[in-house]
């Protein structure tokens, strides 16, 4: 197999973790912070923090436009939390005037849909695409995704009561969501699973019809 290298953004937040997280699967991985660091790279981590502050810098050091258009280029993309959010095509619960947002995945994100109950919390969700055992998920100051588009396949949903649960993962071809932070626990499944977009993208560069 060909060597990959995982590129995370490394503007603002929890990046060194997912670095940390792509050495204990066995990939290369380096931070990214100028335009010029997307060269060469397999895919993308957008890591968990605060939105606003990262499209901020990432305004500041003119990563906007080259954000949307790697996004754009179907390339292996994988946001959690607040790079969920960044990811988006639409979000609710801006500050005031909005933000930056990358876009390119099809959904509407509540900004902070847990935040404002209550800041943190952790939970078992089912996740079939990954099978046992369930996942640990840690939620901080967490979005969910309240709508999706046809071409969203969610993964995993968290149970708010008996009659209501949210997704708080998503998967849209090359690109990767989830509300909750797997960086911040041993459970590797979800860096593997990454691991296996990139690959699978190498191959067929997510063109219809290919293979
Ligand atoms: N709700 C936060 C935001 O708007 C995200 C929090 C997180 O990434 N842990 O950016």
């Amino acid at each position: 197999m060909a060597k990959l290298t995982i590129g995370v953004l490394a503007l603002q937040g929890a990046f060194a973790e997912h670095i940390n997280m792509l050495g204990k699967v066995g990939v290369a991985a380096r931070t990214v912070r100028k335009p010029s660091e997307l060269d060469g790279l397999d895919g993308l981590i957008i890591p968990g923090g605060e939105s606003t502050t990262m499209a901020l810098v990432a305004e500041r050091w003119g990563l906007v436009q080259p954000l949307k258009a790697w996004v754009q280029a179907g390339k292996p993309t994988w946001g959690t939390c607040a790079g969920m959010i960044l990811l988006s095509d639409r979000a609710t619960g801006q500050k005031q005037g909005g933000q930056a947002l990358i876009g390119g995945l099809d959904v509407t994100v509540s900004r902070n849909y847990f935040g404002r109950q209550i800041d943190s919390f952790e939970a078992e969700l089912s996740v079939p695409k990954l099978g046992d055992p369930p996942v640990h998920a840690i939620f901080i100051r967490a979005p969910a995704i309240i709508d999706t588009g046809a071409d969203v396949t969610v993964l995993a949903r968290l149970t708010e009561n008996a009659q209501r649960s949210v997704a708080v993962a998503v998967q849209a071809g090359p690109i990767l969501a989830t509300a909750f932070h797997p960086e911040l626990t041993d459970d590797l499944r979800w860096h593997e699973l990454f691991v296996n977009m990139v690959t699978i993208g190498m191959v067929t560069e997510y063109a219809e019809g290919s293979g």
